[in-house]
């Protein structure tokens, strides 16, 4: 336990006002007694930190898969006042939209079992991945501007996809107010040879299958039956995204001081949200977050070209499709209730999923009756979620919800405890395919690097946030 926190009830902890100076809110952490012993301190501290900054709403939140990030923790939630709040870069993260996209298929477990070692031979040469990987597509400067504006509509214009993916993508895949005169050139050189590209370590892309269901109603509205091979791409905007969030923290560091405000820690660079630099930021985060919607778009496309040449089938039997795409590092303007009051807020998801409820007038028309579907990854050997939105979200969490099982060990620790083992080998013994660009990836991914996310689900399933739906297992694993 932490000292100075307090348990509210079976699933939350209560980071009162005065664990460090100037909370101007008090930090709700929701985690149950298992999860509490795996809190680090650091991290209970960026929770009370962040309640400190200008304009906050609401509580300082954070989810069960909370871990130590820059400035605000990875699984914090704030929303903050557009009127008198701040937006910081911090509180996005580096990777600007990291998030994941579900697909599903006709497929089932049994018919892609005996296949498994080609099907992810021939993903890997398709989908490049690795630090600093470079793709297919190379784009010039004006053709990345568009990327930048149009996001996934971008790529499904340029023929990768289809017009009927975009409906089924958080925001329709494209953020309106991108503006591509914001971003600095360094940005555009980094971005320019990467769309279509995985990226490194903690990105990848999954086969799977549908282990098991808990909602058999809402499965089958999301088109999810058992045994169902699905596949699921974890990443994010590449070094576009990385250069902006450097590029504008460094610009926010001087804001913080122009405007005056007062920070526990400078990584929490910020500036108020109606500023010149809080709008520049935001339409560059946009453009990030376009350019990780188009990524993920290209990706699917190769993924399905890939299982159509495999399986020899047309694109119809094949019926691969996006059961949702969600972003997990983002600032969005939401309205909200709060105490009783519609209020304007941007709401920072960093390593925290948009989860919400049915009825939502930004769902998608297919999913306004059941509610949005929240994806969930655990790690690349134990298992990973769908879960759904509930009311209760957008009562205590701004509608948000964990992103992931959340790190354990950090990646110095993840490869000393690998020592001396293959882990390649002992994911093959339990069935599991693995292929992976670095050297050290599999060793700082291991299972046991992350927290147990049946746990982590647990949590946000009881609290009522978001409902488990199914539970996926892993079959073959590209990793960057
Ligand atoms: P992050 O965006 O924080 O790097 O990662 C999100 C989550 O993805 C992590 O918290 C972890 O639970 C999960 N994850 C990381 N690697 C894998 C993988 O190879 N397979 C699956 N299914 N999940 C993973
Ligand atoms: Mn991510
Ligand atoms: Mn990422």
């Amino acid at each position: 336990k932490i000292e100075g926190t307090e348990r509210i009830d079976q699933y939350r902890i209560r980071v009162p006002k005065g664990f460090v100076q100037g909370m101007r809110t008090e930090g709700i952490i929701f985690v149950d007694e298992i999860l509490e012993q795996e809190l680090e301190l650091d991290s209970v501290r960026q929770v009370a930190n962040v309640a400190t900054l200008p304009g906050i709403v609401g509580k300082s939140l954070a989810m069960p898969d909370i871990h130590t990030g820059y400035g605000f923790p990875i699984g914090g939630v704030a929303a903050f006042d557009t009127e008198e709040g701040i937006i910081s870069p911090g509180g996005v993260g580096y990777d600007i939209n990291c998030g994941v996209r579900l697909l599903k298929s006709n497929l089932t477990r049994d018919e892609i079992e005996p296949r498994i070692k080609e099907l992810v031979d021939l993903l890997y040469i398709h989908i490049p991945s690795g630090v600093g990987s470079t793709g297919k597509i190379k784009l010039n400067y004006e053709e990345l501007k568009k990327v930048a504006r149009k996001g996934a509509i971008w790529a499904v214009e340029q023929g990768y996809g289809e017009p009927d993916d975009l409906q089924r993508i958080e925001s329709h895949g494209c953020l309106e107010g991108a503006d591509p005169e914001v971003i600095s050139k360094k940005a555009y050189e980094r971005g320019k040879d990467q769309l279509g590209t995985l990226g490194s370590g903690n990105h990848f892309l999954e086969v799977q299958y549908v282990a098991e269901i808990y909602e058999p109603e809402i499965a089958e509205a999301m088109g999810l039956f058992k045994n169902q091979v699905t596949v699921m791409i974890h990443t994010g905007s590449r070094g576009f995204g990385h250069q902006i969030c450097d590029d504008y923290v460094r610009e926010m560091i001087q804001a913080t001081k122009k405007y005056g405000i007062e920070l526990p820690d400078k990584e929490l660079a910020c500036a108020p949200f109606l500023s010149k630099e809080g709008q520049r930021y935001f339409a560059a985060m946009k453009a990030a977050a376009n350019y990780a919607w188009a990524n993920r778009q290209c990706l699917m496309h190769w993924t399905r070209e890939v299982f159509l040449r495999v399986f020899k089938l047309s694109p119809k039997e094949l019926a691969m499709s996006v059961v949702y795409d969600v972003a997990h590092n983002i600032a969005k303007e939401e309205i909200h209730m709060v105490n009783g009051k519609k209020m304007r807020v941007v709401v920072h998801r960093k390593g925290a999923t948009r989860a919400f409820p049915k009825g939502h007038p930004e769902l998608p028309q297919c999913y306004t009756h059941i509610g949005q579907p929240v994806i969930i990854p655990g790690d690349m050997g134990r298992v990973s979620f769908v879960l759904i939105g509930q009311d209760k979200a957008m009562q205590e969490t701004f509608g948000s919800t964990c992103h992931g099982a959340g790190r354990l060990l950090s990646r110095t620790q993840a490869i000393k405890k690998a020592k001396g083992r293959s882990i390649k080998q002992e994911l093959a013994n339990r069935g599991i395919i693995v292929k992976s660009a670095g050297k050290e990836t599999l060793a700082e991914e291991m299972p046991e690097a992350y927290k147990d996310v049946s746990n982590v689900v647990d949590v946000v399933h009881n609290a009522g946030l978001a409902h488990k739906v199914v539970k996926l297992k892993p079959m073959g694993v590209i990793k960057g």
